[in-house]
């Protein structure tokens, strides 16, 4: 049996929470709601949360606040933002909230239905791989535990984050395109640009590379996309 999944969702305006929520719940999800910033971090500590739909415009703090705290606290959880148009994608992509994606207001709640099975789908353990430790000098790849280390340190990563990872590891010294990367990890044809792949890849860069600005193991294919390289 499939573990039921716990959705929480963070939206001040009611109606959108509520609508939100059923849409949710009609694809089996459990569904927590919180109408302030203060309020979901407190439903955080207590339940098991998968996944936050996290909406920036919030009375008390905001969602910028609540993202930096969830992925200080609990990095492994999955985060989707709700913007709206003025946002700055970059800001919200980047290096210090770590979201694994975000969808623009006014959003088709099945499309972010969609987004949710998505990042569930880059979260889920395989458990059914049979060699859970992959070397790649300076690193190390636990598949079931899904944690990443260099020289034995441990490297936090997002949920997205590992997933590119996983799938850079893999393939070492195969030219990825920003397509691919977005169809294999996110697992749906993203309508905006591609620059969600973009920064991801800085993000992961700041945290593995021995000099972010001159990185080493994740090569940049010019013109084209990424590439991690040759063993
Ligand atoms: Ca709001």
């Amino acid at each position: 049996m499939m573990l039921e999944k716990r959705i929480l969702v963070v939206e001040d305006e009611e109606h959108i929470r509520k609508f939100v929520k059923i849409n949710l719940e009609r694809e089996g999800f459990i569904v927590e709601e919180a109408g302030t910033g203060e309020e979901a971090l407190e439903i955080v500590k207590k339940k098991d949360i998968d996944v936050v739909v996290l909406d920036i415009m919030l009375p008390g703090i905001d969602g910028y606040e609540v993202c930096r705290i969830l992925r200080q606290k609990h990095p492994t959880i999955g985060i989707i933002m709700l913007t709206a148009k003025s946002q700055d994608i970059d800001k919200i992509m980047g290096l210090e909230y770590g979201t694994d994606d975000y969808m623009v207001k006014p959003f088709n709640p099945m499309e972010l239905v969609l987004r949710v099975k998505s990042l569930l789908r880059r979260m889920d353990p395989l458990i059914e791989e049979s060699n859970h430790i992959v070397l790649d000098p300076p690193f190390k790849i636990d598949k079931y535990s899904r944690k990443f280390y260099k020289e034995d340190e441990e490297i936090e990563l997002t949920p997205t984050e590992y997933s590119i990872i996983k799938l850079f590891t893999e393939n070492s010294g195969k030219a990825f395109s920003r397509d691919e990367i977005l169809n294999i990890v996110w697992g749906y044809d993203f309508v905006g640009d591609s620059k969600i792949v973009d920064v991801n890849v800085r993000r992961l860069r700041a945290k593995l590379e021995d000099d972010p600005s001159e990185p080493y193991y994740i090569e940049t294919v010019w013109g084209i996309g990424y590439r991690w390289r040759d063993k």
